[in-house]
C-alpha cells in the first residue's frame, strides 16, 4: 500500500498545480515549520529571519496571546499565564499533571475527561489549546510566506506517544483549522530528510537529544519500508540537564551556596551556563562574565571541565540506546546509519560519545534543530499529491501491547508491544454460558496479565449473539491500528454476521513515565503474574464447572438423585468453593478433579436419560431406518 493512498479522495493534485503542505515539528522546547520549495525542502523563517519558534505562549489579559521568543522571555517575570513544556502535559490526566510537581507551576483545574486545564488571566486553557496557539502561529507562518492556502501539515511526534498523546496532537491540529495529513514519527522524520529511504536496506539508529528529552529510536528500512523496531531513552534528560549540572559548578566556583540560591540568581545562572556551553561547541574555551545583583567577574570554562560535568549525562544516553538495541534485537556493529538530531546533539562529547558506541560515522550535515522538520516537509509533499510516484510507507510501532479481558480478570493480548503499524489483527473468542446473546469486549494496553494492572482504553458490547451453547457462538474480534497509530476494535459473531465496533478514543492521561513504569512492572513482576494468572484460570475452571452442576442439578436433580447422592454433591461443589475462594491453585485444580469425578456418575445417568427421552415413541424400527 503506497502512503498515496492515504490522501483522501479529491485531493491529488493536477498536473502542474503545486498544493501548499507543510511539516511541523512540534517539540518540547522549540517548533519549527518546512515545506518543499522549488524540489528542495526547507524550514521557513519569521518575519525577523529567525526559523526556530520556541514552544512557549503567554495568555493576556485582554484576551490575546504571544507566542515563540516574546513569551519565553516572560517566563520568569509571568510565570502561571507563560506555557513551557506544554508537550509533556499533552493526552495527560490531571493525576499525572499534578505528577509532573514543579515541571508544570500552573495553577490546575480539572476538566471533562479529566484534561487538565491551566488556568491564566485569558481564562481556562487545555494542553491542547496551548498547542493548538502555536500550531496556528506556525501555518499562519507558512500561508504569509508561501502566499496561498496550506492544503494540510505532517505533524511529527515521538515515536514512543501513546493513543491519547497521538490524539491529542491531532485534536490541537484540529483546533487550530489546520488538517492532519498525517501523524509522523519524529525519528521516522528525521531518517527521511537524510533520504535513507532511498537506499535498499538496513537498521537505523535515531538518537534525539534534546533540551529536556533523550530518544533513541531503531528503525529498519527494508525495500523502501520503515519499521521502528524499537523506541526507548529518557523522558527527563536532555540540555537542560547540560545546564544545570554546568550552571551548579560556577555557583560553586563562585563560592555560593547552590541550596540556598534565590530562583531569580539561579535562573540567570542557568541561562549564563547555557551560553556557555553553546559557546563551548566551537570553542576549547569560554569566557564568561557575571553581572547579576551582587555577583560581578568572570568565569573561564574550557572545553575539558565541561565535559567531565556532563560525563555521567552522556554515558545515560548509551546506557539507554544499549537497553534500545537489547530491546529491538539488534547488535550495534548491525546498525548501518546514526543520524543525530536535537540541539544537543552539537555537544562535541556526545558526538565523540555516539560515534564510539556505535563504531561509525554519524549523520549530522542537516541542522540537528530543523531535521525533524525538514523530513515531515518532504513526507508533507507526497501525502499533499506533489509527487505522485512516490510509494513510501513508513511504518511505526505500538509502544503498549493491546489486548482483550477475558474471563477472571486475565489478559489475552492480541497485538503486542513494538508491533509496526498499520496493522490488523484478528482473533476467535467464543461464549462462557449456554444461551448467552451479549459479549462485553473490554479493550486494555499493558503489559501485564491481569486486566486491575493494565491500562482500560474502551468497552463496548456485542449483543444479539444467538442463543447457544457455551463455546458455540464464535466471534472474531479484529484490531485495526491505523498509520497514526489510532485503534479501531470491531467483534463480529460469525454464524449470524451481527457485528460491532468502536473507534478508540482514550481517556487523556498515559505518560510515558507511566509507559516506562508498566513496562518495568511486567518484567519485575513478571513470576508473580504467572502465579496470579494460573490461579485466575483455576478459579475460572471451577466456576465452569459449579455452574454446570448447579444447572444440572436444578435441570434434573429431582428425577436422577436419590437425596444421599444429591447432599454428596453440594457438600463436594462447596468445599470446591471454599477452594476457589483461596488462593492455592494447586489445591482448585486437584479439588476440580475430585469433583468431575464424584459427579461423573451424574453426567452418564443424564446422557442415558437424555437418549432415553430422544427414543421414547419410536419404535427400534424407526430408529435402524434413520441409521
Ligand atoms: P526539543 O527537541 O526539546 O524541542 P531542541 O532540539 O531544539 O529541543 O534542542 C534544544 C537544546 O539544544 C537546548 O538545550 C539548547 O541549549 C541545545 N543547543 C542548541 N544549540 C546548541 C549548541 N550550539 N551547542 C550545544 N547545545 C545546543
Ligand atoms: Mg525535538
Amino acid at each position: 500500500m503506497a502512503l498515496l493512498q492515504i490522501a483522501e479522495p479529491g485531493q491529488s493534485a493536477a498536473p502542474h498545480q503545486h498544493k501548499l503542505a507543510v511539516g511541523i515539528d512540534l517539540g518540547t522546547t522549540n517548533s519549527l515549520v518546512a515545506t518543499v520549495k522549488s524540489g528542495e525542502a526547507v524550514t521557513l523563517p519569521d518575519a525577523d529571519g529567525q526559523h526556530i519558534l520556541p514552544s512557549v505562549v503567554r495568555y493576556l489579559d485582554c484576551g490575546r496571546q504571544e507566542v515563540g521568543s516574546a513569551a519565553r522571555e516572560k517566563a520568569s517575570f509571568d510565570p502561571y499565564n507563560t506555557i513551557v513544556s506544554v508537550k509533556r502535559l499533552m493526552g495527560r490526566g490531571v493525576e499525572d499533571v499534578r505528577a509532573l510537581g514543579a515541571e508544570a507551576p500552573y495553577r490546575f483545574v480539572a476538566g471533562d475527561n479529566s484534561m487538565p486545564f491551566i488556568s491564566t488571566v485569558a481564562g481556562q486553557k487545555s494542553p491542547v489549546q496551548v498547542s493548538a496557539d502555536i500550531l496556528s502561529v506556525l501555518t499562519q507562518r507558512a500561508e504569509d510566506s508561501l502566499g496561498g492556502e496550506i492544503v494540510g501539515a505532517v505533524i511529527t511526534v515521538p515515536a514512543y506517544f501513546d493513543e491519547a498523546q497521538r490524539q491529542a496532537t491531532k485534536d490541537a491540529a484540529t483546533l487550530a483549522n489546520i488538517k492532519v495529513l498525517r501523524l509522523l514519527n519524529e525519528p521516522t522524520a528525521a531518517a527521511v530528510a537524510y533520504g535513507l529511504d532511498e537506499s535498499a536496506e538496513g537498521v537505523i539508529a535515531v538518537y534525539d537529544l534534546g533540551g529536556g528529552t533523550f530518544d533513541i529510536s531503531i528503525l529498519r528500512l527494508n525495500k523502501g519500508v520503515f519499521e521502528v523496531l524499537a523506541t526507548g531513552g529518557d523522558s527527563a534528560l536532555g540540555g537542560d540537564d547540560f545546564d544545570l549540572a554546568l550552571a551548579t559548578w560556577i555557583a560553586e566556583e563562585q563560592g555560593l551556596e547552590v541550596d540556598t540560591l534565590d530562583t531569580g540568581l539561579a535562573r540567570y545562572l542557568t541561562e549564563k551556563a547555557r551560553e556557555v556551553k553553546e559557546g563551548l561547541t566551537d570553542a576549547d574555551s569560554v569566557n564568561a562574565q557575571l553581572d547579576y545583583a551582587d555577583l560581578k567577574g568572570s568565569v573561564a570554562v574550557s572545553r575539558a571541565q565541561f565535559d567531565a560535568l556532563i560525563e555521567k549525562l552522556v554515558a545515560r544516553t548509551l546506557r539507554a540506546c544499549k537497553r534500545t538495541l537489547k530491546d529491538s534485537g539488534i547488535n550495534a556493529d548491525e546498525v548501518k546509519d546514526v543520524v543525530m538530531v536535537g540541539g544537543s546533539t552539537r555537544v562535541p562529547l556526545v558526538r565523540e560519545r555516539v560515534s564510539g558506541f556505535f563504531s561509525r560515522e554519524l549523520h549530522i550535515d542537516i541542522d540537528p534543530d530543523r531535521v525533524v522538520a525538514v523530513g515531515a516537509a518532504i513526507q508533507a509533499d507526497v501525502l499533499a499529491g506533489n509527487k505522485p510516484d512516490s510509494d513510501m510507507l513508513l511504518l511505526d510501532v505500538i509502544p503498549l501491547s493491546l489486548g482483550l479481558e477475558m474471563m477472571g480478570g486475565l489478559v489475552e493480548k492480541v497485538v503486542h508491544r513494538n508491533t509496526a503499524i498499520p496493522v490488523g489483527r484478528a482473533q476467535e473468542f467464543t461464549t462462557y454460558q449456554d444461551g448467552q446473546t451479549a459479549m462485553a469486549i473490554h479493550v486494555l494496553q499493558g503489559e501485564r496479565e491481569l486486566v486491575e494492572d493494565c491500562r482500560s482504553l474502551a468497552r463496548f458490547v456485542l449483543r444479539g449473539i444467538p442463543p447457544m451453547a457455551a463455546g458455540a457462538a464464535k466471534i472474531r474480534v479484529t484490531f485495526q491500528v491505523d498509520a497514526d497509530g489510532l485503534l479501531n476494535v470491531a467483534a463480529k459473531e460469525l454464524s449470524t454476521g451481527v457485528e460491532s465496533s468502536i473507534q478508540v478514543k482514550p481517556s487523556y492521561g498515559l505518560s510515558d513515565g507511566e509507559i516506562a513504569q508498566m513496562l518495568q512492572d511486567s518484567y519485575s513482576l513478571a513470576e508473580g503474574d504467572l502465579n496470579r494468572r494460573r490461579l485466575r484460570e483455576q478459579q475460572v475452571e471451577a466456576d465452569r464447572l459449579l455452574v454446570a452442576l448447579e444447572q444440572a442439578i436444578e435441570a434434573d436433580g429431582d428425577q436422577l438423585l436419590t437425596q444421599d447422592e444429591r447432599e454428596m454433591l453440594l457438600g463436594e461443589m462447596s468445599q470446591l468453593i471454599a477452594l476457589r475462594n483461596g488462593d492455592d491453585a494447586d489445591a482448585i485444580e486437584k479439588g476440580i478433579v475430585v469433583l468431575s469425578n464424584e459427579s461423573d456418575f451424574f453426567a452418564s445417568r443424564r446422557m442415558d436419560h437424555g437418549i432415553q427421552k430422544a427414543l421414547q415413541g419410536h419404535t427400534i424400527d424407526e430408529i435402524e431406518e434413520k441409521k
